[in-house]
């Protein structure tokens, strides 16, 4: 006669969940991203995630402190530049919105860890993650680009930088500009993998974004 098990015992209620589950999720585990607008005057709702709005500079360190009284140490900013060129220039200036962001919000709070996105698409006026040749990316010169973005985000004192356009060589390449330039307690959020999923499309309400690897 076969046994059939049906091992339910260890899952029976809450108190033996907690107690035999392999894995939580905390605040610890997520990082909340923050659309911030330039010369905007009010709040815009974002209709594609319900719930967050894009916010106008000038209420970033308001945004930041309500954040930060949900118990939220963890945020990633993108900006929403109304400067934008072929090139995204405006975030290789250190008086460019990456680095006021970043300023700002490290003003406001200290120990609010600061994890920018660093990516060329909000700031170039085609909307490419990088430097476009002959109808295509180049992904050497950008990553070239995408190394000055990063010093420029260290200098203002971002914590940890999130490249997300998955150039070859990139994360390498940050960290040896980084180390060289002093700064080596920055340390980098690579998008090691992108899925076609809720996370990346362009991330879920309410609103987490999964760390993939700390380097
Ligand atoms: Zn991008």
């Amino acid at each position: 006669m076969s046994i059939v098990h049906r091992p339910r015992r260890m899952r029976k209620n809450n108190e033996f969940r907690q107690l035999v589950k392999e894995n939580g999720l905390t605040l610890s585990d997520l990082v909340q991203p923050i659309f911030i607008e330039e010369d905007a005057i009010e709040r815009t709702p974002i209709k594609e995630m319900p719930g967050i709005y894009r916010i106008p500079e000038s209420l970033l360190c308001e945004e930041i402190e309500s954040l930060y009284e949900l118990g939220i140490r963890y945020v990633m900013p993108f900006g929403v530049s109304h400067n934008k060129d072929g090139l995204g220039s405006d975030t290789l200036s250190s008086d460019g919105l990456l680095a006021r962001m970043i300023r700002t919000i490290k003003k406001c709070k200290s120990d609010m860890l600061v994890i920018p996105d660093i990516c060329f698409c909000e700031y170039t006026t085609h909307g490419h993650c990088g430097v476009v040749a002959e109808g295509q990316v180049d992904n050497d010169k950008t990553v070239e680009n995408l190394v000055k973005q990063s010093l420029v985000a260290a200098q203002a004192g971002a914590d940890m930088l999130a490249p997300s356009s998955m150039m070859d060589g990139l994360v390498g390449a940050i960290r040896h500009a980084l180390d060289k330039s002093g700064y080596t307690e920055v340390a980098i959020l690579a998008h090691a993998v992108k899925f076609s999923s809720a996370f990346m499309a362009h991330f879920v309400p309410q609103l987490t974004v999964s760390l993939k690897a700390i380097v």
